[in-house]
């Protein structure tokens, strides 16, 4: 099967269900014999489709009588022929046009192949017009130039104005730099480095002001990371750089018992433990019994032997109390990294933005404060408290904080701090530090 063939089966699953998009290529990737260039090819068709939907949906209704969408699966092929015309260097247009009547031909639009293949044509004469009104657009009508839904755009707009939200839209439509973390339980940068260029990994140093020199690379080029010995080893663990600071603010020491509640797949849990130097105890919750096993692999392969896993709600009794019933606060410091709506995290999750609504943020916020609750009785007194999410909206940052603050007087915010993919060029966090005194 070909990549253009196998994207166009992956935007039709992906309307059927609710399977992330990811794992709906890792699935036809694992069942295919594509070779690595034909991957590539695959999957930038379908998140690119996906990005650009909505700026795709209007060059389509721009071209077709009644305005109206196409039967999904049509206008599906129509937007993967529009997007390799408008978005791709590396294809010729034409190829792209005859590939997408192919595709129709075999599918079940073989009667519409000729009004696929005149819309795509009309576009080819009119090639450059259309890059200038796409340009335009991204002006004038943000959310469909930059391809979010309205409400997004329009809520950061208010809060960012229109300059930075443009570079945040530009920034979610960018495919992700990948990053990775050295284990230091395992090697050093030297050493790893070393092994890199025998494994013909390309990478650059990376510098932020909250991790010191030598401890993340971004990765340029490398074979699929499953197959990479140095990977398999666990001498690296791939995280964005913002996912460091707020294990830098929890600021673990070796032997203090630390409790991680929402761990899961372990990208900090193991960073902790990297900074204990394995020595102490790491409780390490998530409500998901199923990623809870993605801590338990992760730690495996970076020999992190520190981390207890457990179900959320589920600790230890003498962590969580005595036969009356009354809590005993024992954790040293406890990280909440919240499940939030991860708006800081959409240049990597393509399909969330078409996904999230707004009446979810209102129910994140419910589940966060009640997690702040909860850490607050299991906390030591003079013990630090670590509220983190990769979420940009403040109802669910510093509005939470607020909150949980005005219920808990013995609670003080020694430090907040966002991290905006528009100033730090990294993906969005929100990171608050707070300590309990009494
Ligand atoms: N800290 C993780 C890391 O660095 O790899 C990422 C955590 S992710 C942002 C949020 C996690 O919270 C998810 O794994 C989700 O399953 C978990 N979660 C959601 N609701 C929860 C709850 N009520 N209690 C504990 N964990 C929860």
């Amino acid at each position: 099967q070909k990549p253009r063939e196998i994207a166009a089966q992956i935007l039709r699953r992906r309307r059927q269900g609710a399977v992330f998009v990811e794992e709906l290529l890792e699935q036809a990737f694992a069942q295919s014999q594509l070779l690595p260039a034909d991957r590539g090819l695959c999957q930038e068709l379908v998140y690119g489709v996906i990005r650009w939907q909505a700026a795709l949906d209007w060059l389509i209704a721009r071209k077709t009588t009644s305005g109206r969408e196409q039967k999904p699966a049509l206008q599906d092929l129509l937007r993967l022929g529009l997007y390799q015309i408008f978005w791709l260097d590396r294809i010729p247009a034409h190829a792209a046009v005859h590939e997408t009547v192919e595709l129709a031909k075999r599918g079940d639009f073989r009667a519409q192949a000729g009004f696929v293949n005149a819309i795509l044509r009309g576009y080819l004469r009119e090639a450059d017009a259309t890059q200038q009104a796409l340009a335009e657009l991204k002006k004038t009508h943000p959310h469909i130039g930059w391809s979010h839904p309205a409400w997004l755009v329009s809520r950061w707009q208010k809060h960012w104005g229109a300059e930075k939200t443009a570079q945040l839209l530009e920034w979610n439509n960018t495919p992700p730099m990948t990053f990775a973390r050295v284990n230091t339980l395992k090697t050093d940068a030297e050493k790893l480095l070393v092994q890199w260029r025998d494994e013909n990994v390309e990478y650059d140093f990376v510098h932020r002001d909250w991790f010191e020199e030598n401890l993340v690379f971004e990765l340029k080029s490398h074979s699929p990371l499953a197959r990479l010995p140095s990977f398999q080893q666990g001498l690296f663990y791939i995280q964005d750089p913002s996912t460091l600071f707020a294990v830098r603010e929890l600021n673990p020491q070796p032997g203090e018992t630390i409790l991680d509640m929402c761990a899961a797949p372990g990208g900090k849990t193991t960073f902790i433990a990297q900074l204990m130097r394995n020595e102490g105890r790491i409780v390490a919750c998530d409500v998901s019994a199923g990623r809870l096993k993605l801590v338990e692999e992760n730690c495996a392969r970076l020999g992190v032997t520190c981390v207890e896993q457990r179900a959320a709600g589920i600790l230890p009794p003498e962590q969580t109390g005595t036969a009356s019933g009354t809590l005993a606060a024992r954790f040293d410091r406890v990280l909440i990294d919240a499940p939030c709506s991860n708006t800081g995290v959409m240049c990597r999750r393509v399909d969330l933005r078409w996904r999230i609504q707004p009446t979810e943020i209102e129910r994140l916020r419910a589940t966060q404060l009640c997690l702040l609750r909860r850490a607050a009785t299991i906390l030591k007194s003079g013990g630090t408290l670590i509220y983190s999410t990769c979420s940009l909206e403040p109802e669910e940052n510093s509005e939470v904080v607020k909150q949980f603050l005005s219920e808990h007087a013995h609670f003080k915010l020694e430090h907040e701090r966002e991290l905006l993919p528009f100033t730090d060029n990294v993906d969005g966090a929100f990171v608050a530090r707070l300590r309990k005194f009494s």
